[in-house]
């Protein structure tokens, strides 16, 4: 079983959606003893049976053997009860609905029911950590560890500390990381949409930028993007895959957290988000589904 830093062995994961499920599978099979939770004994179910398939599919593809596979799942459990997930937790990882009241009530949940030497992240998108510590009495042990979409293949993780999170907090989290087969990325401060969405929101804007000056269409500044550049999706594949409206929602919250213009949804984006063309999800965005 793995222990790092100040010997974490027992993970908590709270909320067990897209994100969640994923972040506790990829622990226990790095060799922590994890614990998933979620408040909706629905999705807890939902996560169990999804994340078994998972597991299935990679003994199917070979790509893990038997005993290796058996051992993960014993180290993974699903629950709708947090207090006794949170008594044994020496990190626990909150990826819970992406609301400020949501993640409060949580952390204060989560610092009466933790072990004091417990550190308490949250993988939020969009809010740093520092608007969650105040719910609890042990700031210093409060960070965000962001992990990205499917958090079973993405290798990044940033780590945001706030202005009183310990240099402790910061190297444990960094090892947990390491020790899951991540890389972490170390951010020295709370910054609206982190590093990752940062750059890609501006190769994202100036993307819709050229589409509204008519310099190419959509499909050749894609191409540019992925047969210039390497990445593996255009901008506006991209946009259609996570969908038009989470794009829209995540510009408009940044805007609201700056007050900056320049972190305004695109108008492109916007006329989009208005039409209800939220791309894959509804049949059309960027590009036709039908
Ligand atoms: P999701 O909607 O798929 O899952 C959220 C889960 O939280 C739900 O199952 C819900 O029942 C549960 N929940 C709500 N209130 C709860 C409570 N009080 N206690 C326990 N569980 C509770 O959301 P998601 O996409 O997994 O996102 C979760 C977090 O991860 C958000 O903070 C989001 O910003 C962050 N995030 C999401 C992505 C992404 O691409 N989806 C990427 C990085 C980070």
């Amino acid at each position: 079983m793995s222990t790092v830093g100040t010997e974490v062995r027992n993970i908590l994961v709270v909320g067990s959606g897209a994100m969640g499920r994923q972040i506790g599978m990829a622990a226990a099979v790095a060799g922590f003893a994890v614990a998933v939770y979620d408040i909706n004994a629905g999705a807890v179910q939902d996560a169990e049976h999804d994340m078994r398939t998972w597991l299935d599919g990679r003994l199917a593809k070979g790509k893990m053997d038997a005993a290796a596979a058996a051992e993960a799942w014993k180290r993974i459990g699903f629950t709708s009860e947090l207090a006794p997930a949170a008594a044994t937790a020496d990190l626990v990882i909150e990826a819970a609905t992406e609301k400020l009241e949501v993640k409060k009530a949580i952390f204060r949940q989560l610092d009466e029911l933790a072990p004091k030497h417990a550190i308490l992240a949250t993988n939020s998108s969009t809010l740093g950590s520092s608007a969650v510590a105040g719910s609890t009495g042990r700031p210093a042990q409060v960070c965000n560890m962001h992990f990205f979409n499917p958090a079973l293949v993405m290798k990044a993780v940033e780590i945001v500390r706030h202005e009183q999170t310990s240099d402790q907090t910061v190297d444990t989290a960094s090892s947990v990381v390491r020790a899951m087969g991540k890389s972490p990325i170390l951010l020295n401060r709370e910054i609206p949409g982190f590093i990752a969405n940062r750059l890609m929101a501006a190769v994202r804007n100036e993307a819709l930028s050229l589409l509204q000056a008519e310099v190419a269409s959509v499909a050749d500044i894609d191409a540019a993007a992925k047969d210039a550049l390497g990445y593996p999706m255009g901008p506006f594949e991209l946009m259609d895959l996570v969908g038009l409206d989470v794009s829209y929602l995540i510009r408009q919250a940044a805007y609201e957290q700056t007050g900056d213009a320049a972190d305004l949804p695109h108008p492109l984006l916007q006329e989009k988000y208005e039409a209800g063309e939220f791309g894959r999800k509804t049949g059309k965005g960027w590009y036709d589904y039908a």
